[in-house]
């Protein structure tokens, strides 16, 4: 089946074509680096991930750029904080970023770039603007002049009744809902410190907006596939890329921008300025499991709200744990008879999961395929009604779709217990059915203070795992 995707710019889902055969160019809009990032951020990082890894699992070569936002009124503010240079500030928070982003196994894009080795693209692509002009000079920068680029508000649907032509923000900040024409350069003046770049344009520094223009026509080109970030950057962050880009090229600027919805506490969006944020690092330092939160932060459609709890955490331990445990337990059938019908079911799945995901990246839905297909294996496990060659069958296409999951699952290895241990649950076992329960309480503390194994009493009998 085909790929379809929501496109921002047409409302609509469209099949996805990319303008070079079948190699896809997408730009993501990367971190500000001044802090951590949050768990907010990294919802967006991680469908922006599953993007990319259903794009190469469907066979397309992916060069994904990401810009690092490494100077901005954030990030100079932060560095005189902490007294600081600059670079050596945001490199803080670079490195905390990737720790992280590996830490959830999200994969590298194929630039990861800081904006501040960027500059002269920059300034190219400002007396671009200038010559043209659609941009112009005032006492405190260069400005984009949004009443000559007749498109402006095409992505974000604005009208032109909405626009203050005319009117300028200087402020990198972007919660503003206005329209007004925005600042590519900002000369220099004394709350920049040491921050400024000498290149022949006035002393100062890029806006925000013009390093995403710079950056994503130098690696992509100057029209490209896809470009992605969370709904709050579609409108003035890209609704002013579009408008710096297809000024200066005269050319369409992108086919498919992709936006996702943002994740909540108690209703309000996870955000810096609410101070109602998690970073991955406390959750880490609280002993959660990265694949975990990777997970949660998965399993919601990108175009739905997650509202983020510790309980929806939970569940998303205990998801990964059930896999985890299915795949142990497929490691322990024993040799049998074939059942063909394990092949079926594998393929079927398959077929789901892709159609699940061709549409529109509908991961929960995909994911609830998966959770049937192990069900209906159990079932067959259960009655002995599979084989180990069989149950290598199921191990090896988990394996597969994982390289879309990004869950480890390889990494799940046959748990092993001692000779010891064995004895204990064995001599445990038979304390409770004769009714001794006192001494298989104290053999199950035992296991646990001991070994950091627990059990489970199911029908089928008692059940261990590692803790
Ligand atoms: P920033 O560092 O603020 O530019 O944000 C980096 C990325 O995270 C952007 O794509 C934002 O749209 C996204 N983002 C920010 N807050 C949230 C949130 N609460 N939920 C999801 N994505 C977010
Ligand atoms: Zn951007």
């Amino acid at each position: 089946m085909t790929f379809k995707i929501f496109n921002t710019m047409s409302r609509k889902k469209e099949i996805f074509q990319p303008l070079k055969d079948r190699e896809v160019r997408m730009y993501t809009c990367g971190p500000t680096v001044y802090d951590y990032a949050h768990i907010g951020n990294f919802r967006t990082y991680i469908w922006q991930d599953l993007l990319r890894r259903w794009l190469k699992f469907k066979g397309f070569k992916v060069k994904q750029v990401m810009n690092l936002t490494d100077v901005d009124d954030k990030t100079i503010k932060g560095s005189q904080n902490e007294g600081v240079p600059l670079q050596k500030f945001t490199q803080k928070y670079t490195d905390l970023f990737l720790e992280d982003a590996k830490a959830l196994n999200i994969e590298n894009p194929e630039v990861l770039v800081p904006a501040t080795k960027h500059i002269k693209e920059m300034v190219a692509l400002v007396k671009k603007l200038l010559q043209k002009k659609f941009a112009y000079e005032t006492e405190d920068g260069i400005y984009f002049d949004i009443s000559k680029f007749k498109d402006y508000g095409k992505l974000s649907k604005l009208k032109l009744s909405e626009l203050k032509p005319g009117a300028r923000i200087r402020s990198d900040l972007y919660e503003k809902e206005q329209a007004q024409d925005f600042a590519l350069w900002k000369f220099w003046d004394e709350n920049d410190g040491e921050v400024f770049w000498d290149v022949g344009i006035g002393r100062g520094r890029p806006g925000w907006h013009l390093e995403c223009s710079a950056m994503s026509m130098k690696y992509l080109g100057e029209s490209f596939d896809i470009h992605t970030g969370g709904i709050d950057l579609m409108f003035p962050h890209h609704e002013n890329e579009i408008a710096q880009s297809e000024a200066a090229t005269g050319k369409p600027f992108v086919t498919y921008w992709i936006h996702g919805e943002h994740l909540l506490v108690e209703g309000r969006k996870m955000s810096k300025s609410l101070g109602n944020f998690i970073t991955v690092h406390e959750l880490l330092e609280k002993d959660y499991d990265p694949i975990a939160i990777r997970y949660l932060l998965l399993s919601t459609h990108y175009k739905q709200q997650l509202n983020f709890t510790y309980l929806a955490l939970q569940s998303a331990k205990n998801a990964v744990e059930k896999i985890h445990d299915f795949i142990q337990r497929l490691g322990d059938v024993k040799s049998g008879k074939h059942n063909r019908d394990v092949e079926m079911l594998i393929k079927h799945s398959l077929m789901k999961f892709e159609d699940k995901l061709d549409d529109d990246l509908k991961i929960n839905e995909a994911l609830a395929e998966i959770f049937e297909l192990m069900n209906e294996i159990n079932r067959l496990i259960d009655k002995r009604e599979i084989n180990r060659s069989d149950a290598k069958n199921v191990r090896e296409f988990l394996l597969t779709i994982d390289k879309v999951l990004g869950l480890n699952l390889s990494k799940v290895k046959k748990e092993k217990i001692s000779p010891v241990v064995k004895k204990l649950i064995a001599q445990r076992e038979k304390a409770r059915k004769s009714g001794d329960f006192e001494t298989a309480d104290k053999i199950r503390e035992q296991l646990l203070e001991k070994y950091r194994i627990v059990l489970e009493d199911t029908p089928k009998g008692v059940k261990w795992k590692h803790v």
